[in-house]
């Protein structure tokens, strides 16, 4: 019997393991993948309140940093805005993992390749249901993410203004020090991205309500210069995509 059991090992499951477990309650995640962090499902442009939260942060997960944005119009007409203090571009997979770390470090049990199907109270407890069998728990929390299971049961309402997200990685020539932002008919309802890693290498991606694939190729195609091999990632998917490329 657990006095807490998490749905999701992502960055709210795993946090909050980590915090109630160092109150002492013994804490269990479940994660229906196989390994923490993946598949990637962030663009991964962070404030730098990051630091503030986890001072203790592995050099290695903060890839880059930014100062400047450019908000774009979909004519390319652009105002630039400088931040006093830099914005991370993070290493979102190795975020997950550090912080599932520190969750398992404080006395989380994390397990992997098992799926949260359902609930039901017996008693002063809650009995969960997953694929790997039933386990019991004094609480039950849903960090399950957008499309929560755990919220749709205990019938807590959904938003109704979810949006799609798509992006690719593009291997190009990038200024290191400034993302930008394009709005309007470009990404409707949201906006599209460019977030460097470095002068060669971008984040690009962009979010709508429906139609995401479509406004996406058209904003790569508005971009594209010359044919460079791009690795693409959407959703859970990863594939190769010779034509995209600035
Ligand atoms: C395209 C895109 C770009 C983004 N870019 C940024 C950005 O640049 N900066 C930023 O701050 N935020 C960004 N976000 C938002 C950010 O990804 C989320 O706010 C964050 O991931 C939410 O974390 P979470 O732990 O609540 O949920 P999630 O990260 O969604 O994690 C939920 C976890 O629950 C697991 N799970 C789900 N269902 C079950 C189940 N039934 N059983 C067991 N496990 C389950 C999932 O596998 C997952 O590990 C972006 C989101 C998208 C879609």
């Amino acid at each position: 019997m657990y006095d807490v059991i998490i749905v999701g090992a992502s960055v709210t499951g795993c946090r909050t393991a980590e915090l109630i477990c160092r109150k002492g309650y013994k804490v269990l995640v479940l994660e229906e993948h196989r390994e923490v962090g993946k598949p990637k499902k962030c663009a991964g442009l962070v404030s730098w309140r990051l630091l503030n939260l986890l001072p203790k942060l592995p050099k290695e997960i903060i890839i880059n940093k930014v100062n400047r944005a450019k908000f774009f119009s979909p004519s390319g007409k652009f105002f630039e805005l400088r931040s006093k203090k830099s914005v991370y571009v993070i290493d979102r997979v190795k975020l997950d993992k550090y912080l599932a770390k520190k969750a398992m470090e404080s006395g989380a049990k994390i397990k992997t390749s098992t799926r949260f199907e359902n609930f039901k109270h017996i008693d002063e407890m809650i009995e969960v249901k997953t694929n790997k069998g039933e386990f019991k728990t004094k609480l039950l929390i849903g960090a399950d993410g957008v499309n929560s299971k755990v919220a749709k049961q205990a019938n807590i309402v959904q938003p109704n203004n979810l949006l799609m997200g798509i992006q690719a990685t593009v291997n190009a020539n990038f200024d290191p020090d400034s993302v930008e932002l394009w709005f309007s008919s470009i990404a409707p309802e949201f906006f599209s991205w460019v977030i460097p890693e470095n002068e060669n290498k971008a984040r690009v991606g962009l979010a709508t309500k429906t139609n995401c694939e479509y406004y996406f190729e058209k904003f790569l195609k508005k971009k594209n210069r010359k044919n460079q091999k791009t690795k693409c990632w959407w959703a859970n998917k990863i594939w190769f995509n010779e034509k995209y490329g600035f």
